[in-house]
């Protein structure tokens, strides 16, 4: 066994975690899942005004920048609040706060500021190349 084997092993056994299901994690994925329903909400309703307001009764207001911008980032905020419940799953599967890739553990400190982290940051870093492939596997 190399040093920094030892050292990282003896970093994990002794860091004093609080576990990856506990309460706190539920309460905060919650609170993000509320955030981010906000998000939706709000966007979706503004998308709708922006397009009704564009349209004018002549023809589709989706064509209007402004009301593509907000499609956008509808999807986008979607996107978030379908990552979150993910993490929901993850956490209600016992699976949270370990890396899907690696299965290593993700640091409690990345997870507290975005709990709907799937990876740890070397597998983050290495992009999976072939996601869809392992999705069609896993099925
Ligand atoms: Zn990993």
């Amino acid at each position: 066994m190399f040093p920094e084997e030892r050292e990282s092993l003896a970093a994990m056994t002794s860091e004093p975690s609080a576990g990856t299901r506990g309460p706190r994690w539920r309460a905060l994925l919650e609170a993000h899942w509320q955030a981010r329903v906000r998000e939706v909400t709000e966007l979706s309703l503004a998308y709708h005004v922006a397009a009704a307001a564009a349209s004018d009764g002549t023809g589709d207001g989706a064509d209007q920048p402004e009301t593509r911008v907000l499609l956008g980032r509808t999807v986008a905020a979607r996107r978030k609040l379908a990552d979150v419940e993910d993490a929901l799953g993850r956490l209600a599967a016992g699976r949270f706060g370990s890396c899907e890739q690696c299965g290593s553990a993700i640091p409690a400190g990345l997870l507290a500021s975005a709990p709907e982290t799937r990876y740890c940051s070397r597998c983050d870093a290495e992009p999976v190349l072939v996601p869809a492939v392992a999705g069609h596997l896993s099925r």
